[in-house]
């Protein structure tokens, strides 16, 4: 049996590159980039006006009122072409160019046109004021993103002010998901008596996908070695094959068997995780394989620690964990399982600390329970017991920002 740490570190090492590919820039969000991405101008690439005003010269309004000459106007999208002289000054719309000769802004709510030559400045103006100069936020050649970082719609945008029309991003992994069980039915069946519908491979599905996966399904496979292994070769082009169940030590858990059957190398198959210890881990080709414990809540939480920081590992994104964050727990949290435990946890901003409630769970098949956390609290193996009001560490879950968690 490994540590969470010890096993992260396995599948880490196994886990290579892909290669990268050009993509639209619409169609990279949530994709990985490849590159550095770098500014091919300074930001902004001109002075320009942060405000609705006046361009003068900030020495002629030291005191207000004061009445200058309108010489004309700049708008946004326009070169100026006019000068700025002493006692004069220009209209410009936010976002124009600074004309020449003018040393600062005027927001117009603070000025008063005399008529249409002449304005009255109401409020004296400092030497820069409203004005963003030419590369102040960004200089030409300066990196804007770095490589590894998922694109959110911030990255989007900041791509796009960089002309990246389209974008170089890693190569989307390939999943191949394969359910064994005798008592599963796909989730269209009408369950017998003593059958259960098959959460575990659209759930799965689900997270890879959401960590940037393409998802082939292998449908769902008996409890015979020959079956699984006849199956398992399907996903033997994949990069990722997930396998759902049978991996305990029950006499009908044939997954490591057929898996050894089909020459894979194990490099661990049990890990000292709750929920979750039977997890097995392994090269079968040049597929990474796991075998995830049946048990929904367990399936869950092993990808979330395991199987999707390997899939942003493949596509070289720098931080492959969840968010981790120290929670002041509601309630005390057992753990007498000398594995580190994930106990699901509602976590809330609540008067100026995030507040862990863990939730009642039946256990490890809970997947309802499971679906109501948006976090997971974090007990080392060896703590047996972590006290209401203590500080822990807790995994943010995907949902963190939608879900409040709070059960009914
Ligand atoms: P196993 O790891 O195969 O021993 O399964 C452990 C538990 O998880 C059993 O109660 C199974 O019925 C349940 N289980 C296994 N696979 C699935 C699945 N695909 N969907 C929902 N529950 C499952
Ligand atoms: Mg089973």
């Amino acid at each position: 049996m490994v540590s969470v740490e010890q096993a992260l570190e396995i599948v880490l090492r196994e886990t290579p590159a892909l290669p990268a590919e050009e993509v639209p820039l619409e169609d990279a969000l949530g994709r990985v980039l490849a590159h550095d991405v770098v500014a091919d101008r300074d930001l902004p690439p001109f002075a320009r006006a942060a405000m609705d005003g006046y361009a003068l010269r900030a020495a002629d309004v030291q005191q207000a009122p004061a009445a200058l000459e309108v010489v004309g106007e700049v708008r946004a999208g326009e070169w100026p072409t006019l000068v700025v002289e002493t006692g004069q000054a220009a209209r410009i719309m936010t976002g124009a160019p600074l004309p020449q000769g003018a040393t600062a802004i005027q927001q117009v709510e603070k000025t008063r046109p005399l008529d249409e030559f002449r304005v009255t400045i109401t409020a004296a103006v400092a030497e820069g004021q409203n004005i963003a100069p030419r590369g102040c936020e960004v200089r030409s050649g300066d990196v804007v993103l770095a490589k590894g970082r998922v694109v959110d719609p911030a990255a989007i945008g900041v791509l796009a002010t960089a002309g990246c029309a389209s974008v170089g991003v890693s190569c989307r992994p390939l999943v191949a998901v394969l359910v064994t069980g005798d008592e599963i039915v796909e989730v269209a069946a009408t369950p017998g008596p003593s059958q259960i519908r098959n959460s575990n491979g659209p759930a799965v599905a689900a997270q890879a996908r959401l960590a940037g996966a393409d998802v082939r399904l292998l449908g769902v496979a008996p409890d015979r070695q020959q079956a699984i292994a006849e199956a398992l070769r399907a996903g033997l082009a994949a990069d990722v094959l997930l396998v759902s169940g049978g991996v305990s030590a029950g006499e009908y858990d044939l997954v490591e068997p057929a898996l050894i059957e089909l020459g894979a190398t194990l490099l661990f198959t049990r890990v000292a995780v709750k929920p979750g210890a039977p997890l097995v881990f392994g090269r079968l080709g040049k597929a990474l394989v796991f075998g995830l414990p049946g048990n929904p809540v367990s399936a869950q939480v092993c990808c979330d620690l395991f199987v999707r920081a390997a899939l942003l590992k493949l596509q070289g994104a720098s931080v492959l964990s969840r968010p981790r964050v120290g929670v002041e727990l509601a309630a005390s949290v057992r753990n007498r399982s000398g594995r580190k435990s994930h106990t699901p946890a509602s976590v809330r901003y609540e008067d100026g600390r995030l507040l862990a409630r863990p939730l009642r769970s039946a256990g490890s098949g809970d997947l309802v329970a499971h679906a109501r956390a948006n976090a997971l609290v974090v007990l080392e193996a060896e703590r047996e017991e972590a006290a209401q009001g203590e500080t822990v560490e807790a995994l943010l879950l995907g949902r963190f920002l939608e879900d409040d968690g709070a059960a009914p």
